[in-house]
Formats: C-alpha cells, sequence, structure tokens
C-alpha cells in the first residue's frame, strides 16, 4: 500500500507541475512511534503510531487492529490520512495508528489491557490540539472509551476532545458510529446526482460486512432505494441468484455485526453462498470496496464487471490496478467516499471543545453538506482536466496542502 500511496502522490504531484522538493515535502513522515505491548505470557504485539502532518491541524486518524498492520502499511494510511482532510477541507493533519493483532483472539480483559496500554504508551503525543486518535478496522465506542478513561488517568484532561469516536454517553456524537456508511452512500448519492443517473435502478455488491458495509448497505437501501444483491465477508460471498430479473435484495439482517461475518441460516431458494472473492466479478452495476486495503490489485483487477467502484476501505485499488481500471471504470476514491467518519469525528470535536451536544439530524445535515461539496468539487476538476476522479481529488488536497505551507 504505501508504494502506491507514494506512486499516486508522485504522479499528480508532477502532473500539477511540483517540484521534488514540493513532493518530497508532502511524502514526508513527521514522527513514527512503534513499540510493543506485552500482554503477558510471552503475547507481545507491535503497535505503531505514525504522525504524518500537521500542517493545517492536529493529526488525525484512527488505531486499527488487525494481524496484517505493519509499520509501512500505517504510513501509507496516515498519508491516506492527510489527504482525506485536506481534500474535505477540515482544519486537521493526518495520524494513523495500529497494532498487529487479531482482536478475536483476546478476551474482553485482555482487549481492554491493549487499550489501556496503547495509551499509557502514547500520552505524550496525545491532545485535542496535538493528535487525535478514533476507530477504524476492529475498533469501536468500547474500545475508545477505555482509551479516554486511560488518557483522564494519566493527563487529568477531561474535555473528551483528544479522542473521537466514543460512545455518546461519553460525549461522543450522534451518528458517529453511522458516519462512514453514510457518508458512502451520500458521496455515491451525489455522483449520480451529477452524472443523471437514478440510484433505484442500480445493483450494488458490497466487500465487507464490518461496520462500513453494514451502515452503506442500509442507507443505500432504505433512503436511495438501490439494491444490495451480493455481500461478503471475510469467508465467502452471499448473492441473490439470477439477480438482473427479480427484485430480490439482501437485507442487514443478513449481517451479523458483532462478529463481522454473515449469519449461515440465510441460504433460501433466493440466494447462495459462493467463495469470498466471488463478489469481485459480479455483473452488479456498483462495487463497494469496504473490507481492507489492497483488494483490487494486478490479479484481478480485469474480473471486475462493475462499472462504478466506491472505495470505502482506505487503498482497496492498488495504483497497478487503478492505473489498469482508469479509462473504463468510475472510481470514487476512498479519500471522499469514506470521509463520513473523520467528517463527523471533525464535528464530535467541535461539540466537545464547545461543550455542545448535537442532534442527530444537525450532524447528518452537516456530513451532507462537507460530502456533497467535496464530490462536487471533485468531478468539476475531473471533467475540466479530463482525469479521473481520483487524481482530481488528490490534486485538489495536494494544492490545499502546500497553499496551507506557502502561508
Ligand atoms: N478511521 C477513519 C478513517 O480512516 C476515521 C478517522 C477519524 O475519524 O479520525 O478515515
Amino acid at each position: 500500500m504505501i508504494l502506491s500511496a507514494k506512486n499516486l502522490v508522485t504522479r499528480v504531484g508532477k502532473d500539477l507541475g511540483l517540484s521534488e522538493d514540493d513532493i518530497e515535502y508532502l511524502l514526508k513522515i513527521d514522527k513514527e512511534h512503534v513499540f510493543e505491548i506485552d500482554l503477558g505470557n510471552g503475547r507481545t504485539h507491535k503497535a505503531y503510531r505514525v504522525q504524518h502532518n500537521n500542517l493545517r491541524g492536529p493529526y488525525k486518524g484512527g488505531i486499527r487492529l488487525h494481524p496484517a498492520v505493519d509499520l509501512d502499511e500505517v504510513r501509507a494510511l496516515s498519508i491516506l490520512m492527510t489527504l482525506k482532510t485536506a481534500a474535505i477541507g477540515l482544519p486537521l493533519g493526518g495520524g494513523k495508528g495500529g497494532v498487529a493483532i487479531d482482536p478475536r483472539d483476546l478476551s474482553e480483559e485482555d482487549l481492554e489491557r491493549l487499550s489501556r496500554a496503547y495509551v499509557e504508551h502514547m500520552h505524550p503525543h496525545i491532545g485535542p490540539d496535538t493528535d487525535i486518535p478514533a476507530p477504524d478496522v476492529n475498533t469501536n465506542a468500547k474500545i475508545i472509551d477505555w482509551m479516554v478513561e486511560e488518557y483522564e488517568n494519566i493527563t487529568g484532561d477531561n474535555s473528551k476532545a483528544s479522542f473521537t469516536g466514543k460512545s455518546i454517553e461519553n460525549g461522543g456524537s450522534l451518528g458517529r458510529e453511522a458516519a462512514t456508511g453514510r457518508g458512502g452512500m451520500l458521496a455515491l448519492a451525489e455522483y449520480l446526482r451529477l452524472v443523471g443517473k437514478d440510484p433505484k435502478e442500480l445493483t450494488i455488491a458490497v466487500q465487507g460486512v464490518g461496520n462500513v458495509g453494514f451502515f452503506f448497505t442500509k442507507y443505500a437501501q432504505e433512503e436511495l432505494g438501490s439494491r444490495v444483491v451480493a455481500i461478503s465477508d471475510s469467508q465467502r460471498t452471499l448473492l441473490v441468484k439470477d439477480f438482473q430479473n427479480n427484485k430480490t435484495f439482501l437485507s442487514v439482517e443478513g449481517f451479523d455485526k458483532s462478529k463481522r461475518g454473515l449469519i449461515d441460516d440465510l441460504a433460501d431458494e433466493h440466494v447462495e453462498f459462493l467463495d469470498r472473492d466471488a463478489i469481485l466479478n459480479q455483473p452488479v452495476d456498483v462495487l463497494v470496496l469496504a473490507a481492507l486495503g489492497d483488494v483490487v490489485v494486478k490479479d484481478n483487477a480485469f474480473d471486475i464487471k462493475a462499472s462504478i467502484i466506491l472505495e470505502l476501505a482506505n487503498g482497496p485499488v492498488d495504483d497497478f490496478a487503478f492505473k489498469a481500471l482508469k479509462d473504463d471504470k468510475v472510481i470514487i476514491p476512498d479519500i471522499i467516499a469514506n470521509s463520513g467518519g473523520v467528517i463527523v469525528s471533525y464535528l464530535e470535536w467541535l461539540q466537545n471543545r464547545a461543550g455542545e451536544k448535537w442532534s442527530a439530524q444537525e450532524v447528518d445535515e452537516n456530513l451532507k453538506i462537507y460530502m456533497s461539496k467535496a464530490v462536487r468539487s471533485m468531478y468539476d476538476y475531473a471533467k475540466q482536466k479530463d482525469i479521473p476522479l481520483k487524481e482530481a481529488a488528490l490534486a485538489l488536497a495536494i494544492t490545499r496542502l502546500l497553499e496551507s505551507r506557502k502561508s
């Protein structure tokens, strides 16, 4: 993933006529924290926080728990966060954290110890104006609440503004849990509006049934009237049989969000289970990538039949696949499509700082304003320059960053 991120920034930077110095500046990482968390009995786990750039505001980005986490991945994700906050126009920078672990292997007590140990190490580098972590893959409000409590115990700061994605009772924002999936739905809706397509006509396949895939599916069906006809978890794909000739769709009842999996007894005469990667090559209109990075690569890029790809994970289409697909498909890029999470994180942070609590409606309205505006700017710029949406989003983000550097 790090190569894809670097290649993309370098290519778009060159197209913008940037100097070597500017490109180097964009890729330069401010600070890397690499440490180990010891859970006893020889169970030590590598932990990371990479603070990429704080030119436009405090470092901002999630902490993920996944066995595949390594320094290169966290670096790439931190660069994507800086580009994301700049692309949306938020006064925030970019950072990312992670621990190389599968949380499903941990007891509740060990998960709590791990969360607290992360903060014990990182607390001097975290703060409302320094670095504001949030949830990411396999982290949620419960984990963030443990982290907040540990942070308060150590530092005495009880402003709650040092983390976002907290539970509602603990200073979190209404709408934050659903924000990334909801934002993805809003990004797709705005794109469809701009190109004059009716969402009700669309069939959709969703890779990933975690938080993001769950809420995307829910809102795409409830609010856009689109039909989700295939979903997949880390083991298999669930597909509506003969979906082009009937109106059946998969409801979110088929997700077990807590286990991030599909429920077994879903199989009936209308649906079938296929292998995990079958999700990628279904003849649907939209393929939503809501699982992990680097899932569309050289070997499978040409299998994709959907004409629109919505990147809700970070970096799901690698740079090789992007170059192979960019002329035939519309790729709504991660730094815009999945920015709903960080947009509502920003709204949470504003509420914490002002001592306010906004209604769900107020949060959703603001999310829609930020998202629609970002999609429109990206779309207009792409049209004007005749470039793919991904390169347009990046060009806008880079331009904004360099403007801040000069001022
Ligand atoms: N983890 C989310 C992302 O990748 C949200 C980050 C945040 O809210 O700071 O954008």
